[in-house]
Formats: C-alpha cells, structure tokens, sequence
C-alpha cells in the first residue's frame, strides 16, 4: 500500500483533466475496515480503489457488486452512488487491453497457459474467457490450492471454462501455448535472475507466441526476456496498471475516456523504464 504507485498515475490524470480531486493512499487495518468506509463516505469520497489484503474482505460492505466481481470474487474499485457503495473490478479489463489493441487476432482457436492460481490469475483466466479463447490452462505448484481455485468457480458461468494443472505437467502444455502468462511473483524486483520457467522449458514455446508478465519490473523480467530470445511477443505488466487504472478512473468520473498517456508516463518516469 506504501508503495502503491495508484496515486501517481490517478493524480497525473487529474491534474491533466484540470479536476479539483486528488487519489491519497490509506493504509488500513483489516479491523478499520468497515469504519474507514463509513468514514469515506461521510467525507463525500466519490470512489477508492481497493487491494490486497482488502480485496475480499471488502465484498460484504458493498450494496452491489458487478457480474464480473461476483465471478473473480474480487473486488479493486468503488464508487459511491447516493449512499451506496458498488464494487468492480477492473484487472480484467487492464489485462485484455494490451492483448487487443496491439494484437488483433481471432483467439477463438488459441490456447492460453496460465502460471500461477493465485488472485490476479482469476483476473487472468476471466480476460481469456472474454477474449474467447478455445482452452484455458492453469498451472499451479500445490494440488489443494489448485482444487480450491477451480471449485470457487463452481457457481458461476465461468465454471467448466478452464482445466488445472500441477506444475510437473507443464513440458506438454508449453508447446500448445499460443498465449502463457505468468501470474506468479517469480523474477519481480529483486529477485531479477529468478524465472517461473527456465530457458530450456521456454524453449518448447511456439516462436509466434505471446509471452505476458504481470511483472513490471524488472522491464523485461527473465521469463520474458527467454520468451522474446524465442521468438515470442512479449508484453510486462505495466500496460495492465495503467488500463485496470484507466477504467477505474473512468467509472470514478463518469467519463468515457481518460488521459492513460499522462497516466503511462507517470509511471514510467517514476519506475524509470
Ligand atoms: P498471489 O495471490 O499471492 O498469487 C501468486 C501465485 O503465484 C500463487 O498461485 C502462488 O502459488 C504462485 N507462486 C508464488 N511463488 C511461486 C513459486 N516459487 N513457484 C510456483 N508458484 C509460485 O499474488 P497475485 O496478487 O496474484 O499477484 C501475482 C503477481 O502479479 C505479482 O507479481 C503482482 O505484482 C502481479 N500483478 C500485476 C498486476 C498488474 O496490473 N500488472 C495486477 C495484479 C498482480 P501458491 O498458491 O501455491 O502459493
């Protein structure tokens, strides 16, 4: 939460659109939870984002919660109508946005391989049943938490949409992947010489393969620097922030658009990259 780097991009794009708003990070207790929200709402908050250890914990306190929430059973954006407070969540969108505007293609036949079965792989996995793509795998390192992630779908329509796998399974699912995302934290600052996969199981990846990091930084990270030396498409995980910022921002101001180059450059200049 200290290091969030929300309020950069949000506050560039205000100050850009000439608004009288600002975004401020507030580290919350789990217990403050409820109290914090009434107090946002006493103070006429219009909206916050909200992340880890929040995501969940938050979904009881709000009035309404969107379909795709519901699903990833997530929630990192709120905004108040009247005196309500409804929730969404926008990873998926930022996850997607990349994927279409740069890479217009007919996914209908394409396999997506998902590394990682924790929270921002639910993201991931909703924007490939978006996308529409034909198989969705995941690849996770332990069978319990893998189960679990599979039977929390089970009431909704993403439920049957994608099959799990243990990690050892991951030599016959890497020669299919069109699309092989990691979600997993492996290579992310400090520890830039780590990969979720080493050079040798990358290089069963096809050659016109696009290789997706949730990562940001390093810029590129080891997997993906392996993944492009093959071939592949690359893209990091800054895009992701930007767009899952955007459409936040969006809802915020009931506008249709945002300025996400004011926003980008934020971050770049602050990240470096
Ligand atoms: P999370 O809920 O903690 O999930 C991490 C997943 O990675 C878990 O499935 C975990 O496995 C797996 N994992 C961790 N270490 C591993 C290892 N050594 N070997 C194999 N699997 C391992 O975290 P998250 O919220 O999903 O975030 C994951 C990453 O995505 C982070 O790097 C985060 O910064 C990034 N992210 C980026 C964006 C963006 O906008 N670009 C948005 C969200 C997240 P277990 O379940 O077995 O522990």
């Amino acid at each position: 939460m200290e290091h969030s780097l929300s309020p950069l991009m949000h506050n560039a794009a205000l100050a850009k659109l000439g608004l009288d708003y600002v975004y401020l990070p507030f580290p919350i207790a789990p217990e403050n939870l409820e109290s914090a929200i009434a107090g946002f709402a006493s103070m006429g908050v219009v909206g916050f984002s909200i992340t880890i250890p929040h995501k969940q914990a938050i979904l009881p306190l709000l009035s309404e919660i969107s379909p795709i929430a519901q699903a990833i059973g997530a929630v990192n954006t709120v905004t108040r109508q009247g005196n309500q407070w409804i929730g969404t969540n926008t990873d998926v969108e930022g996850f997607i946005a990349p994927l279409q505007t740069t890479y217009h293609q007919d996914w209908s036949q394409k396999k997506a391989v998902i590394l990682g079965n924790g929270g921002a792989a639910r993201a991931v996995v909703a924007g490939c049943i978006q996308l529409g793509l034909a198989e969705i795998h995941v690849v996770g390192r332990n069978l319990q938490k893998l189960q679990a992630f599979s039977q929390s779908w089970q009431n909704s329509l993403y439920a049957d949409k994608f099959q799990v796998h243990e990690w050892p399974e991951l030599p016959n699912l890497i020669p299919q992947a069109n699309l092989l995302v990691n979600t997993t934290p492996i290579g992310m600052y400090p520890h830039v010489e780590e990969s979720p996969l080493s050079s040798q199981e990358i290089s069963y990846l096809p050659s016109d393969a696009i290789a997706y990091d949730l990562i940001y930084i390093p810029k590129p990270t080891k997997f993906l620097h392996l993944a492009e030396k093959q071939g592949a498409i690359i893209i990091d995980g800054l895009e992701m922030l930007v767009q899952q910022g955007a459409a936040a921002l969006k809802i915020w101001l009931q506008q249709e658009t945002v300025p996400v180059t004011e926003m980008r450059q934020a971050l770049q200049n602050h990240l470096g990259i």
